[in-house]
């Protein structure tokens, strides 16, 4: 049978033209997509889940298109410094002396939270997931070469990329960003450390450790680190060759971590390094970007167990990956507790209506038009993966299966089972929400059970037993349910 994707022509929006292009992969029905992935110093936020998740979609969609797909998403454990460079500025030596614990201890345990989280919100796991420090030879290579070639010096036991000499040979840096390099030069302020450095530009490929620095490896310059922009270049080649077709991240990455891979690739190379460069909007909460360093944050576990009073409610790790992705990719999402809010009852609607399809019975003809809704459905992801059209058109399908159900509209058999056959696959497969039934029907048993424990403390007040009546209240108030006493009886909210 013919893989999918050679009846659908896809669009993607690429960074580096400024426009939706054609998505034509370099070999034909395979793809080589790599993401930066987090730095484990401390617990990923909300806001990171946001960028991994859309990158999953994209990830899940090109394998639902029957691409033969690579995915690379690395795990950032050495050396990502802030721009001046200085042992103060280390994240994973900041971590360390606050937490006094090895640096690979810091590494492993956010890895595993990091892993955690991801599992939670049903993430599929990448083909490779490479880390810097298991990939320092490949780094100390490239380095070399870059000096060999003209486009990287040392100065005292660091390296840096001269990102003058790369312009003067017409290499154009700057081009992702739009940036101009005499604007930048213009615009630099003189930073610590920055002495060592030709040009205020420039950037470390190595940098030589100080007696403080822990981490710390052997090269032909110094005892020292990789600079941050140069594992992404070491590893991405490393897995996915010179050129590949995807290269992903959230926009903040954009400059300078993209702007210097570029450099790095076309230095040593001569050609482009990645064909199509995507880059995922901000999470964002009372307006301001979600960020560890400002305190604007959202830990995954704290929504999903109801623990910041940022939210009325606790929420599944569902009905967040529903809300991320009512929104597109590249626009900015504000999280709020009446966006959850929506989401969950939006969601609810979708789940009764794929449990319904099983009380639809089908008839000799269908009266519907299948064929248009699963066109625009399709039609949705393939213009830059747009899932807010997608989950419209999917709401449009509970309208079809209410119709069903009031038996103002006939389906057939066949086309019950595509309905079926293409709901499911985009909740699921593409979306990757899971089918949980916390719809109606799980409502409704919680409903019982709370009627049941009211029934309870009715005894217990009757016996006199009122702390374990004002236990029944306050255990369940701490869950969220509100007990509300009144002539009638006593009614509750959850
Ligand atoms: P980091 O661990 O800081 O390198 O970040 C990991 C990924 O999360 C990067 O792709 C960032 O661009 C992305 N990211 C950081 N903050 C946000 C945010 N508020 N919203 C969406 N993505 C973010
Ligand atoms: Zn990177």
């Amino acid at each position: 049978m013919n893989p999918l994707y050679k009846n659908q022509s896809l669009k993607l929006y690429n960074s580096l033209s400024g426009e939706k292009e054609n998505f034509v992969p370099i070999h034909e029905g395979s793809i080589g997509m790599y993401v930066c992935g987090p730095t484990v110093y401390s617990n990923v936020h909300l806001g990171n889940v946001r960028t991994f998740m859309s990158f999953d979609m994209i990830f899940r969609y090109f394998k639902h298109l029957g691409y033969n797909i690579r995915y690379v998403r690395n795990i950032t454990d050495a050396g990502h410094l802030t721009d001046d460079g200085t042992v103060e500025n280390d994240r994973f030596v900041k971590q360390t002396r606050l937490e006094k614990l090895e640096p690979m201890e810091v590494v492993q345990k956010y890895t595993v939270y990091f892993h955690r989280v991801l599992d939670l919100f049903n993430f599929l796991p990448p083909s490779i997931e490479p880390t810097a420090t298991g990939h320092i030879i490949e780094q100390i290579e490239l380095a070399e070469k870059l000096i060999q070639d003209g486009f990287a010096y040392e100065s005292n036991g660091s390296v840096y990329f001269d990102v003058l000499a790369y312009n003067e040979k017409g290499l154009n840096y700057g081009e992702l960003s739009n940036r101009n390099i005499d604007e930048l030069l213009q615009n630099t302020r003189d930073l610590d450390g920055q002495n060592e450095k030709r040009n205020p530009q420039d950037f470390a490929l190595w940098k030589k450790a100080s007696p403080a620095h822990i981490m710390r490896w052997n090269s032909p310059w110094s005892e020292g680190f990789p600079g941050w922009h140069l594992e992404c270049t070491a590893m991405s080649t490393k897995y996915l060759g010179e050129q590949f077709d995807i290269h992903g991240g959230g926009m903040d990455l954009k400059f300078p971590h993209h702007e210097c891979e570029i450099a790095q690739g076309k230095a040593s190379t001569g050609k482009e390094p990645v064909k199509y460069w995507m880059h995922a909007n901000m999470l964002t909460m009372n307006g301001q970007r979600m960020s560890k360093s400002t305190g604007n944050y959202i830990l995954p576990m704290e929504l999903i167990n109801g623990e910041n009073p940022f939210f009325e409610k606790a929420f599944s790790p569902n009905i967040v990956r529903f809300c991320f992705l009512q929104a597109h990719y590249r626009s900015i999402l504000d999280i709020s507790n009446d966006a959850m809010i929506a989401s969950e009852k939006g969601f609810i609607r979708l789940m009764e209506a794929v449990s319904n399809l099983n009380n639809i019975i089908p008839q000799n003809k269908s009266s519907l038009d299948l064929p248009t809704w699963k066109k625009n459905c399709y039609d949705a992801m393939n213009d830059d993966f747009n899932t807010p059209i997608l989950i419209a058109n999917l709401f449009e399908s509970v309208r079809f299966v209410n119709l069903l159900l009031d038996n103002k509209e006939t389906i057939s058999t066949e086309d019950l089972s595509d309905l079926k056959i293409t709901l499911t696959t985009f909740l699921f497969d593409i979306l990757g929400l899971k089918n949980e039934t916390l719809s109606a029907n799980n409502s409704g048993k919680l409903e019982g059970v709370v009627e049941m424990l009211i029934g309870m403390r009715r005894e217990a007040r009757a016996n006199k037993n009122f702390a374990l009546s004002d236990q029944i209240r306050d255990n369940l108030q701490e869950l969220g349910i509100q007990l509300k006493d009144g002539k009638e009886g006593t009614t509750f909210s959850i």
